[in-house]
């Protein structure tokens, strides 16, 4: 029996005839087409993916439009990046285009094209800088800290880091906070390229002149249009009601910073002088990194860096798609699934894999309306532009609907559909089981259930780009991820309070936001027949159709409970150590209280009313519950009390973000007032929980 259904024999028919329609040489199609052309969010090459889109949507018999948005975009007009050393020398003259030799391992067939832009970041302001260089690590807080005592500064110095630990825009926002004039960004052959395996094309690992484009919004301040946090930027939206682009300083850099290769890196790295840098951060090229300053070896020879990148920053326009399945209980319970379209370049797996499997989906769904089937609840699927500015398209788009959206019975992510063969997955605790239940049902291309190859896969190494990784268990299945944020769920879970999951296939993915992630890549080292994008489609699917008719919401707020239990004892621990005193009484006993009604209520679930409508809103205002309409500090456009990306870390959640970072400041009024917020919400959603116990047992 599956969880929220009162006799599942129903639904298990129409999973099956839904499971044979998603078809992996149609999806290789979809793939192919979808990645011919660059198509950066607001090009001419994008809007004909949405045609695309649409095209299939429509011949599926969704009720399709194309939604536009009016959005802040950088683009980049010329970038120049150089170095020389203390004698004036130039060592290096960049950025070198990207470019693998076309005469070994079949080299590549399209890195020429004229249309690919030259490498940026999205969000970086223009500049033109000369400075001395720092070498920071990954430029984490913990790095920045460091520095600061080994009597190094960063004042008024470029800053130099690699990619990793932390979401790039962090890297920037602390740069800045410490002073610097500009960072460079780039790619250590030892967290993506040579030093995990060979590099593409005889691997899948970062090459060379491999680089990583990427937005350095502050996201965990708010994504979205920089210019309407909270407002929706349709078309008709007066320049009256926006943020003039002069008074962006909460969301927007205001230093130039500019992705690199490690061909463009190496030359810099190895001529710093200065201090040894702490072992542990040293990369993967063949010289010992030093940090630019420091040292008892005298003065370091000066190394400067020219930084001159001309943006143009304008609003352009970018295209959602959207389409719909009405429900037969013509309520506004909608389910949103959804993935993003726009690609820094070709973008195969990040994001038009999760595209390709999402329009397979879309079939199978067309043929089961074309069996007869109706849904109970609307399914509304969306194909997102301009996620990798800062998930704009999906940000605009839950604004605009966010009355409705408080109804909204879940969010289903998917983003990087399939990098490789390992499923992986991130949720709301009140959905893991529900995950875990869909892949009970789809076979895995190597052998058994994708549940299965899930389970056996979890020992793992894990997978380079980390934005669903595993947390502590907090019971013995298979451990989902928790959401933090670089995907476009977060407007849902974090600003709305929709429950929302992520899924997809990792595996050795080196050449993220580059031009080789392309459709070579992918078919050489992703998925070459495409059967997990097959499987892909299928879970997706498995998750709409779920929840579009279970006859009970099926969220497990039991688990829900024990997780915001633990996260609270952690936090108390945290505290300990550093000899706050803070009562965590009364948000201890809110969490105990919520975890009780929790459990009572999986009962009723398990043998609902007659009518579970009442029960079913009661459920789903449980978790909108967990709002606070004021937001966190620092940062109001973030409402949920357990999950937000962290301050310092974007891609990884904070978990009771307004406690844990009240400790962490440290600040100890801040944490205690940010407990008495999450005592309320966890009060007000154990009350409605209750209440609809106690209703449901009339
Ligand atoms: N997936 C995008 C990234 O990781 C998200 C960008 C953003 O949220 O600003 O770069
Ligand atoms: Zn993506
Ligand atoms: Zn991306």
């Amino acid at each position: 029996q599956v969880f929220g259904y009162r006799d599942f024999s129903q639904q298990a028919k129409w999973d099956k005839s839904f499971m044979a329609v998603p078809d992996a040489a149609l999806a290789g199609q979809h793939l192919k087409t979808l990645t011919s052309a660059p198509h950066w969010a607001s090009s001419p090459e994008d809007y004909a993916t949405a045609v695309y889109v649409a095209d299939k949507f429509k011949a599926a018999g969704l009720e399709t439009q194309i939604v536009p948005y009016k959005v802040l975009l950088n683009k980049p007009v010329k970038i120049i990046v150089e170095a020389f050393d203390a004698d004036g020398k130039k060592i290096m003259s960049g950025p070198t285009p990207e470019h693998v030799d076309p005469n070994k391992f079949g080299g590549d067939p399209f890195q020429d094209d004229p249309r690919i832009l030259p490498a940026f970041n999205g969000s970086s302001p223009s500049g033109d800088v000369t400075a001395e260089v720092i070498y920071a690590n990954y430029g984490t807080l913990a790095d920045f800290q460091q520095l600061t005592k080994l009597g190094v500064s960063v004042k008024g110095k470029i800053v130099l880091v690699r990619y990793g630990e932390n979401f790039r825009g962090i890297k920037t926002y602390i740069a800045q906070q410490y002073g610097a004039v500009g960072v460079l960004i780039y790619s250590d052959p030892a967290d993506d390229g040579f030093f995990r395996g060979d590099m593409y094309p005889r691997g899948p690992y970062r090459p060379e002149t491999g680089v990583q484009r990427g937005s350095i919004q502050f996201l965990p301040i708010y994504p979205g249009d920089p210019t309407t946090p909270g407002v929706a930027s349709t078309l008709d939206l007066p320049d009256s009601k926006r943020i003039p682009v002069d008074k962006l300083e909460n969301n927007q850099p205001s230093i130039p910073t500019n992705p690199l290769s490690y061909h463009d890196a190496a030359p810099i790295l190895k001529a710093l002088g200065g201090a040894e840098s702490p072992r542990d951060w040293q990369g993967a090229l063949p010289f010992t990194y030093h940090l630019g300053a420091g040292g008892t070896h005298g003065t370091p020879p000066k190394i400067t860096v020219h930084m001159h990148l001309d943006q143009d920053i304008a609003l352009r326009t970018i295209w959602d798609v959207e389409g719909r399945i009405p429900g037969t209980d013509n309520s506004d319970d909608w389910v949103v699934a959804g993935n993003h379209r726009d690609a820094w370049v070709y973008g195969a797996v990040d994001p038009n894999s999760g595209t390709a499997a999402m329009l397979e989906t879309v079939h199978g769904l067309g043929d089961l309306l074309k069996q007869g089937w109706k849904p109970q609840r609307t399914i509304v699927i969306c194909s997102w532009d301009a996620e990798e500015e800062g998930l704009i398209g999906s940000t605009e788009w839950a604004e605009q609907h966010e009355k409705v959206l408080a109804h909204a019975v879940a969010y289903f992510n998917t983003d990087v559909g399939v990098a490789g063969p390992n499923f992986d997955a991130a949720a709301v605790p009140s959905l893991k089981q529900f995950v875990r239940e869909v892949t009970k049902e789809v076979a895995s291309p190597k052998g058994g259930t994708v549940y299965d190859q899930w389970k056996a896969d979890q020992a793992a190494p894990p997978p380079t780009r980390r934005t669903r990784r595993p947390t502590e268990a907090t019971d013995s299945d298979v451990h989902i991820g928790t959401l933090g944020s670089g995907s476009d769920y977060t407007p849902f879970i974090q600003h709305l309070g929709v429950p929302s999951t992520d899924i997809g296939s990792e595996g050795p993915y080196g050449v993220y936001h580059s031009v080789f992630d392309n459709y070579n890549w992918f078919t050489k080292f992703a998925d070459p027949t495409f059967v997990y994008e097959q499987q892909q489609a299928r879970v997706f699917g498995l998750e709409i159709l779920h929840m579009a008719d279970a006859d009970v919401l099926p969220y497990d707020y039991q688990l829900y409970g024990k997780e915001i239990v633990g996260y609270l004892e952690a936090a108390q621990k945290q505290a300990t150590t550093k000899n706050f005193t803070l009562d965590f009484a009364p948000a201890l006993a809110a969490a105990n209280r919520f975890a009780a009604a929790g459990t009572a209520i999986r009962a009723t679930q398990s043998t609902p009313p007659a009518n579970p409508t009442t029960l079913n809103q009661s459920l789903r205002n449980a978790e909108g519950a967990l709002l606070n309409p004021e937001g966190l500090p620092k940062r109001s456009w973030y409402k949920h009390t357990i999950y937000a990306p962290g301050e310092f870390t974007g891609y990884a959640a904070v978990v009771i973000p307004g406690v844990n970072e009240g400790i962490d400041a440290p600040d100890a009024p801040r944490a205690q007032s940010q407990l008495a917020a999450l005592t309320a919400a966890l009060n007000r959603s154990a009350t409605i929980l209750e209440n609809a116990n106690k209703e449901a047992a009339k």
